[in-house]
């Protein structure tokens, strides 16, 4: 048996899967449509599919892969590789993922939470290669999260552990995707930053270039207060300055408890660069205590989104070598 791993990254839209090696090389990778709407004896079969073909096309055998890991959205039993309930996959309830997938391939394989598997990737092969724990924030519709301590992903006795998206930050705040109030995600995600500059525009006496966004038929999204915010638009700029106020706010609430050694960004945001990163860093040098605000890097991914699937295949490789 060769030393190699599959990792699949199953997200709502598209399943990717890459085939590596113990040093993270990529040898070879796809993405194919979930057709999450066909339920999950569909989307187990893609996924047993997509193995196969990324083995083939790394130009090896199922037998000559060591492992398999899945990174998957929603609720979950990881210990038992169990799917609980994930709100993008319409039709899953208690899905016994791992036995099911590892029953059609043959190959022994793993669950992960997706956000923790892209953290796990960052971790092995990108942003995070020096260090020994790192917190990441994914900043998409939501705010994706992983906590890695001591060289170890941390999953909390229920599967719920590194939910950084969903600390509390405002008490009784703006509604979140969770049901519950005053998360993080409802106001330093990339949708909640967008949703922020659409609610000071409601009021008609706000002047602001982001109007020509503003209105029937028009989507503004966070890409458009970055950049009427480099433009020295005031809305924009006071929108975004929030988000990277209440991300360094819950990257203080971390150092408290986890004291990593760096945080990472990822997400469609990070291509604000240094206009997003500078203010974030300043913000965190003056909320964390004095030692964590000296020593605390703050960082972006590096993996883009092959984050997931490598985080995967690492997950496996890390599952077998029982370490
Ligand atoms: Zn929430």
């Amino acid at each position: 048996m060769a030393d190699l791993y599959v990792g699949v990254d199953l997200g709502g839209t598209n399943i990717k899967a890459g085939l590596l090696d113990p040093s993270a090389r990529v040898i070879a990778s796809q993405s194919i449509p979930t057709k999450a709407e066909g339920g999950p004896d569909v989307v187990i079969d893609r996924i047993c599919r997509i193995i196969c073909q990324t083995a083939e096309l790394g130009g090896v055998k199922l037998a000559d892969v060591a492992a398999v890991g899945v990174g998957s959205p929603g609720t979950m039993d990881i210990p038992a590789g169990v799917v609980l309930d994930p709100p993008n996959l319409p039709g899953w309830k208690d899905v016994p993922l791992i036995a099911r997938i590892s029953a059609q391939v043959g190959v022994r394989c793993v669950l992960e939470n997706d956000a923790n598997a892209a953290a796990w990737g960052e971790f092995w092969a990108g942003a995070g290669r020096e260090v020994d724990s790192l917190v990441m924030f994914t900043l998409g519709t939501g705010i994706g999260g992983g906590i890695i301590v001591d060289g170890r992903v941390l999953h909390g006795a229920s599967s719920c552990g590194g939910e950084v998206g969903h600390m509390q930050i405002v008490e009784d705040g703006r509604r979140c995707g969770c049901g519950r109030r005053g998360c993080l995600e409802a106001y330093a995600s990339a949708s909640a930053t967008a949703a922020r500059a659409i609610e000071a525009l409601a009021d008609r006496k706000v002047q602001s270039t982001l109007r020509q966004y503003y209105g029937a038929g028009q989507r503004l999204t966070s890409r458009h207060v970055y950049e009427q915010a480099v433009a020295g638009d005031a809305l924009a700029m006071r929108i975004f300055d929030g988000t990277a106020r209440y991300l360094a706010m819950g990257m203080m609430n971390l150092s408290m408890i986890v004291d990593p050694e760096r945080f990472v960004l990822a997400g469609g945001m990070i291509a604000a660069g240094d206009f997003l990163l500078d203010p974030v860093r300043r913000y965190f040098k003056q909320m964390a205590f004095e030692r964590p605000a000296e020593n605390t890097q703050i960082v972006y991914a590096t993996l883009g989104n092959n984050a997931g699937f490598i985080g995967a295949a690492g997950v496996a490789m890390k599952a077998v070598s029982g370490t």
